[in-house]
């Protein structure tokens, strides 16, 4: 839960009277930096959210509940970056979080580390506070990239979700319920529309929606986020039988997205994925020939995007991730392998392809591509095949 009307009330008693001690200290801290930040690192946001829990009272409280505390944020940790190591935020990088919590013994709050007391004993509804003016609980914010904010858990009604959620919070995410019974349970709200079932709903899935407003929270506090390419690809591709005495034939189409980042001096580090559209289609030579599909069919390529930018566009190479339907041995469509890679056994990444810069932030290539493949990975040679592959593409990429 995430709790603005109270915050209002909190702001208010503060401009009224800067007496109370706890809030002005705490105002005095805005803008001078907050107890969630980020950094990128190469193709990665990493979040770290620092955060003090107040306090244990005896030293038996402390034995218990300290390890407990330690799994418990551990856990939740695990929850989001589990969840975000398979989701590229913005379609381009990836979003590792970091929870850093100290358990106090005193209310010796730390500068850039949010102040939220902790009630081992009594049940309650977490919750954190924002004074963003103007906004809902439902609004996601960077107040506590600036701030370090104030929340109150309640350490016995808190399982993995509860805490994943209001650490969410701590990193900016707003509810995804509406109807904030403030004094209330969850139950009785309704989630936001499409928001059912998730984290920032009920403490449920962690899902590309929330990945996206993570990266704009940072975003908006000021975070140079990596800069994102994104583009797509059509191929045609053919492939040229040769083993066992045949001599056919066999063409299919594909379409597909990639998108990539630009790290350091211009490397190229991001995904894509290819599907095959309709299906390949065999020719066998001379009039008795026909046509027929070609079993089993590779329906979905992914494969990762390396190279690098040059003064006049990109220098890209792809190289197969994975294959879908997983296959045992090699791709056995057409010639789409020749934009993947350059031997399939042993495997190797694909030829350089060449996609001038068209505008600065634009860029539009049209490799065309004719190998050989030693194919399949033999026991013995005589089950080397070396057929002739090529691929017509067009990929076009945007830039920001
Ligand atoms: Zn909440």
């Amino acid at each position: 839960m995430k709790r603005r009307i109270a915050l209002l009330l909190v702001g208010g008693m503060v401009a009224a009277g800067a007496i109370l001690s706890p809030p002005v200290e705490h105002l005095a801290q805005a803008g001078s930096g907050g107890g969630t930040s980020a950094s990128v690192s190469g193709t990665t946001l990493t979040i770290t959210v620092n955060f003090d829990l107040c306090c244990t009272t005896n030293a038996a409280e402390r034995t218990i509940y300290g390890p407990l505390i330690q799994d418990e944020v551990r856990a939740a940790e695990n929850l989001w970056n589990q969840a975000l190591a398979k989701l590229l935020a913005k379609g381009c990088f990836r979003i590792a979080v970091v929870f850093s919590e100290h358990l106090l013994d005193k209310p010796n709050w730390e500068g850039g580390y949010h102040e939220i007391s902790i009630d081992f004993i009594h049940p309650g509804r977490p919750y954190s506070n924002d004074l963003t003016p103007g906004i809902t609980h439902n609004d996601d914010t960077a107040w506590v990239y600036n701030n370090t904010t104030t929340g109150s858990f309640y350490e016995s009604s808190m399982d993995i979700g509860t805490w994943a959620h209001e650490i969410g919070h701590l990193m900016g995410l707003g509810d995804d319920y509406g109807i904030d019974h403030a004094l209330g349970g969850h139950g009785g709200s309704l989630p936001l529309p499409g928001r059912g079932g998730t984290m920032m709903e009920n403490h449920g899935v962690i899902d590309q929606n929330l990945a996206d407003r993570l990266a704009d929270i940072a975003t908006k506090a000021g975070v140079k986020l990596p800069s994102c390419w994104k583009g797509t690809i059509t191929s045609t591709s053919d492939r040229h039988y040769f083993d066992g005495g045949a001599n056919y034939m066999c063409s299919d189409a594909w379409t597909g997205t990639l998108s990539f980042i630009v790290v350091g001096q211009g490397t190229v580090a991001g995904s894509g994925a290819l599907n095959l559209q309709g299906t390949a289609v065999c020719q066998a030579p001379g009039a008795a020939g026909g046509t027929h599909g070609l079993p089993p069919e590779v329906q979905t390529l992914n494969f990762s995007v390396g190279g690098e930018r040059t003064t006049t566009g990109f220098d890209l190479q792809f190289n197969i991730t994975s294959i879908f339907p997983p296959q045992p041995g090699s791709i056995d469509v057409a010639g789409i392998e020749s934009l993947l890679s350059t031997s399939a056994c042993p495997h190797l990444p694909g030829p350089k392809l060449s996609i001038p810069f068209d505008h600065p932030n634009h860029a539009t290539g049209s490799p065309v591509l004719n190998i050989k493949l030693v194919q399949g990975c033999p026991k013995s040679p005589t089950e080397l095949q070396i057929d002739l592959f090529s691929s017509t593409s067009t990929i076009v990429l945007n830039g920001p």
